[in-house]
């Protein structure tokens, strides 16, 4: 009842009720249609592990002092996204060589002493290709877009020694610092910039893949025409919601294979969990990865 309350109060005066539990999140903007609190929140309340998602929405001036106060707001792991991939690596001190290389970070993982960086979108790319494509050794690639998603699935492809990647983003020096991590990677892989959509000479190439925001908007246009694309081309974008971009709508219409991005992103947040958990070993990627997926059908 009422009369208990000063006494309670008296008990827990100066006791954060909430320290216990460790802060995860996501840091970026906007963050608006973010569907990560959801997937890493499923996780720890089904695996019983303490820790809560949260959504860090921070204007550019706020990320340094934001990622300098980690350990006094009781945060021990991020993902991070749109616009802060590759800025988050001026501020966090990196000694990964995969890090470097890539040069965009999705998630850091605070510990006692130190933070460490890692980019599950790109091993997140990797998984998902395989599973709807295959092994992706020997073929040619066009690419749409040329940002931090861009740079991680680059990074895959180049590793994997595909034979060609033909990149157009609207900045072409942006295509031109992807391609020349691509070269430094698989000196043997062609790289080509083009200057429009109609240079990535699509016709030609296996694998389409679109790393833009185009096709996130009902309102956006489909960047490729029917005509460019081909029977066996695989169309592979990026774009999670709407579940089929127009992009993938035309794909299947000339009979193409195609997958949108959903794979990728439960993979990407699951392999962070592990990271902030430390559960690698313990729990398996996918059993994660189910309770993620499942935590985005369920619709609550
Ligand atoms: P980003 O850093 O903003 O990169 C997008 C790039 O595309 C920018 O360089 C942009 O140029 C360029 N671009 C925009 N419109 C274009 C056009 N019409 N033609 C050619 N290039 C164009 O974003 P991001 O983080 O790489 O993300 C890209 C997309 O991938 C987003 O839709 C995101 O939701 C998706 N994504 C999915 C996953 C997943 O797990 N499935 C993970 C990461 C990202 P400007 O900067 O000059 O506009």
């Amino acid at each position: 009842g009422k009369a208990l309350e000063p006494f309670l109060e008296h008990c827990f005066r100066g006791i954060n009720m909430t320290s216990s539990v460790k802060i995860y999140g996501l840091l970026g903007f906007p963050l608006g249609h973010s569907l990560s609190p959801k997937m890493h929140n499923a996780a720890f309340s089904e695996l019983g592990i303490d820790g809560e998602y949260r959504l860090f929405e921070k204007q550019p001036q706020e990320v340094e002092g934001f990622l300098k106060s980690l350990d006094k707001e009781n945060i021990w792991g991020l993902n991070v996204t749109v616009p802060y991939k590759e800025k988050v690596l001026e501020f966090v001190g990196v000694d990964d060589k995969y890090i470097n290389e890539i040069g965009a970070a999705n998630t850091i993982v605070r510990t006692q002493d130190r933070l460490y960086v890692y980019n599950t979108d790109a091993t997140g790319f990797a998984i998902h290709l395989k599973q709807v494509y295959g092994d992706p050794t020997g073929r040619s690639v066009a690419l749409l877009g040329a940002g931090g998603a861009a740079r991680a699935v680059s990074y895959i492809l180049a590793s994997c020694k595909v034979v060609q990647i033909a990149i157009f983003d609207i900045d072409k020096s942006k295509s031109e610092s992807i391609g020349g991590m691509a070269k430094e990677l698989a000196p043997d892989c062609k790289i080509e910039i083009a200057d429009s959509i109609e240079g990535l000479d699509i016709k030609n190439k296996d694998l389409l893949i679109n790393a833009t925001p185009i096709g996130l908007k009902e309102s956006d246009p489909c960047l490729v025409t029917e005509e460019a694309l081909h029977k066996d081309l695989f169309v592979y974008d990026l774009i999670y919601n709407p579940a089929e971009t127009k992009l993938l709508s035309l794909a299947k219409k000339v009979g193409a294979g195609c997958s949108n991005g959903l794979g990728m992103l439960v993979s990407q947040g699951a392999q962070s969990f592990q990271h902030f958990t430390q559960t690698q070993g313990k729990i398996p990627l996918d059993k994660i990865v189910d309770i993620m997926t499942k935590s985005l059908t369920r619709g609550d």
